[in-house]
């Protein structure tokens, strides 16, 4: 059979690239579409060639199905990969391909149909045998009648919008008096995110596993199941981390599901990969009659590395091998598993701060290479991350002989991965990895949210350390800096820490270092050794100043310094005294943007007066709103941008004049 002569990727970002690596491979010439803000990403330099389609928004480009068909003709394109999110699910999609006689790599519009609605799906893999969420799935959605199925199934149930995905329109409900309530809000929810208010009411499942099958079919009749995934550390009913085998996964358990998988995937007569995912009730370990349908996902998985880590395979390539034609290479009994893998979502966001999405600049990002990690990522040092597209870096894969094994390997490998400018998660992950309940295999859905505190999440004390190596950066760059000006014999301005540096203040025991941590002011003390004249050390708060300390890393910004010390990220800022003490304010009273978003609104308008503390504006990014308050008593001078514009990272919103 012939391989598919190219392949134009409908899709970003890790993704793509991973899909571009294998087409390649395969000798496929392989066309990027991209947005203006992925013009300079990796998966646009690694792809023979990059078509543009569009503005930054999605909808404006990764979802225009005719932008990216009309880049399809125009290429001559065999195939369209439409990876992961985006349009992949999307059978309208599927039918424009065909129509236009391109190679869609995924199954069949019908089967992408069938599985697509959570109830219909339900129904149709239950006459098909596979047993499903004891629940309601039919199409009533009156009240009175819901909240009756709700008493006959019995709390607490689970509320979730048929067109559901990615956690949203889903709600817990733990007794009667409750449920209008939630009731309303997840079709309030399932209305605006999907455009369809319907739901359905199951059981909540117990101690909830979430284990999920893949299953691989060809266009010749064959279906086979490459094992389960167990991706129960979630939050937010989004995956954290996931791994393959499931631990403490019984055979005849892993045979009856396998099977179940393969059955629904039948049922809709599907073509290619895709993966059935399951909830199992944990109460007493995993057991062959307790697992339960919960839906297929007609794609490619995020997670699917850990799959190819235990069988061998290349996915990509099989499923661009079925695309073209060819049957499956193998049958069930040829597949065994080789080990444990286990994945690490790696993203741009801060356990700290609710997990709220951090964009901007990488100033620095580095992954180990060592035996067994494999790192997949859509991004390099010097690359922003934006607030338009979901702010995953990277997903770090490692596999081992057992669990253990990969899991040290996985933990090892996240504490030496260094991410600075944007905060990340890889030291929540890398406790994740070493939490005693997870290690021992005693986990389900709810691990992470039980034990928050122990995983570093929410607010934490401020790593003093980290200061003290920040400031001491921060002061041998300065010395550095006038040093070289005093060659350059230029003017120097003053700067906060002021010429005369510490070899002339020897006999002082300590100097001032005014400081922005990480946007909040503090002072540090520049100390002074008594032993070696001319040596000095900073101190903050209970830190010895003269300990043996370390960090994993430094990396300078032209705007302060980024400490990195055990996986967190501290970020150390000169504080100039005559800076108006707001983080969003410069020293011309200009209200700047504080990350990459949408201005939402402008409460004020130029000649207007405003008191210290009142609202000027707000921005919105991923779907957070940001307030921007005045930072004194002031008059506007000038409103710099329109409501409604997409502003950068530092743009200029609003200019004040202050009084004095
Ligand atoms: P979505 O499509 O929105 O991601 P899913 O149906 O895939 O929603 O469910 C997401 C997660 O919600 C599951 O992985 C599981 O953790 C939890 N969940 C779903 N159904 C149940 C249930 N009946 N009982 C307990 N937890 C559930």
């Amino acid at each position: 059979m012939e391989m598919l002569e190219s392949v134009l990727i409908a899709n970003r970002g890790e993704i793509a690239c991973r899909i571009i690596r294998t087409a390649q491979r395969l000798g496929m010439r392989t066309i990027a579409v991209y947005s203006e803000a992925d013009a300079e990403a990796l998966f646009v330099q690694m792809a023979d060639e990059a078509h543009l389609i569009g503005p930054p928004p999605a909808r404006e480009s990764y979802l225009r199905i005719d932008r990216i068909i009309e880049v399809a003709r125009r290429t001559n394109a065999a195939s369209i990969h439409p990876g992961y999110g985006f349009l992949s699910e999307r059978a309208e999609f599927a039918e424009a391909c065909a129509a236009n006689g391109i190679v869609f790599v995924g199954p069949p519009a019908s089967a992408i149909k069938a599985m697509g609605l959570k109830d219909a799906a339900k129904s149709l893999v239950q006459q098909a045998g596979v047993p499903v969420v004891p629940g309601y799935h039919g199409s009533k959605q009156d009240p009175d009648f819901l909240r009756q199925k709700a008493y006959e199934i019995g709390y607490p149930v689970l509320i979730k919008a048929v067109a559901g995905g990615g956690g949203k329109g889903m709600r817990r409900v733990e007794k009667a008096a409750d449920f209008d309530a939630a009731l309303e809000s997840a079709q309030r929810e399932a209305q605006s995110s999907f455009g369809d208010p319907r739901v359905l009411v199951e059981k909540y499942i117990l101690s909830p596993r979430h284990i999920e099958i893949q299953v691989f079919a060809d266009g010749h009749g064959n279906v086979v199941h490459l094992f389960e995934r167990d991706c129960s550390l979630q939050r937010r009913h989004q995956k954290v981390i996931e791994e393959a085998p499931a631990p403490g996964m019984p055979p005849e358990m892993r045979q009856v599901m396998g099977q179940a998988a393969v059955e629904a995937a039948r049922a809709v007569g599907y073509v290619g990969a895709g993966t059935v995912e399951f909830i199992a009730d944990g109460r007493e370990g995993l057991r062959p009659d307790r697992f339960y349908f919960m839906e297929m996902n007609t794609r490619l998985q995020v997670e699917h590395p850990v799959t190819e880590a235990i069988t061998g395979l290349d996915l990509v390539e099989l499923q661009f091998r079925v695309a073209s034609g060819e049957a499956l290479p193998f049958a069930q009994e040829d597949l065994a598993i080789d080990g444990h893998a286990v994945e690490a979502r790696l993203y741009a966001e801060d356990p700290e701060k609710e997990f709220l999405p951090s964009t901007g600049k990488l100033w620095a990002l580095e992954f180990p290479e060592s035996e067994g990690i494999r790192i997949d990522t859509g991004v390099e040092a010097g690359a922003e991350v934006t607030p338009y597209y979901d702010p995953m870096i990277a997903k770090v894969i490692a596999h081992g002989a057992t669990r253990e094994e990969a899991l040290d390997k996985l933990a090892e490998a996240l504490g030496q991965t260094i991410v600075a400018g944007p905060k990340s998660n890889a030291a929540f992950l890398k406790k994740l990895c070493e939490a005693e309940g997870f290690r021992a295999g005693a986990f389900d859905t709810g691990f992470i949210d039980r034990n928050t505190a122990d995983l570093g999440v929410g607010p934490q004390p401020i790593d003093e350390v980290a200061v003290s190596f920040g400031a001491s950066a921060l002061i041998s760059r300065e010395i550095e800096r006038l040093r070289m000006a005093e060659l350059q014999k230029s003017d120097e301005p003053s700067s906060p820490w002021s010429m005369p540096d510490g070899f002339q203040l020897l006999g002082l025991r300590s100097v001032g270092v005014p400081l922005r941590v990480d946007g909040e002011r503090v002072e540090a003390r520049e100390v002074f050794s008594r032993e070696h004249p001319g040596a000095s050390t900073v101190a903050f708060g209970n830190s010895d100043p003269w300990a043996n300390e370390e960090t994993d890393r430094e990396v300078e910004a032209p705007h302060g310094v980024y400490i990195i010390r055990n996986g967190r990220q501290t970020f150390v800022q000169t504080y100039d005294p005559f800076d108006v003490d707001l983080e969003h304010m410069d020293e011309g009273g200009t209200v700047k943007a504080p990350m990459h978003g949408k201005l939402i609104a402008v409460f004020v308008q130029p000649g207007d007066r405003v008191e210290k503390g009142q609202r000027l504006a707000i921005v919105e990014a991923m779907k957070m709103e940001h307030v921007l308050v005045a930072p004194s008593d002031a008059e506007v001078a000038e409103i710099a941008a329109e409501p409604g514009a997409q502003v950068a990272e530092g743009a200029r919103l609003i200019v004040l004049k202050t009084e004095e």
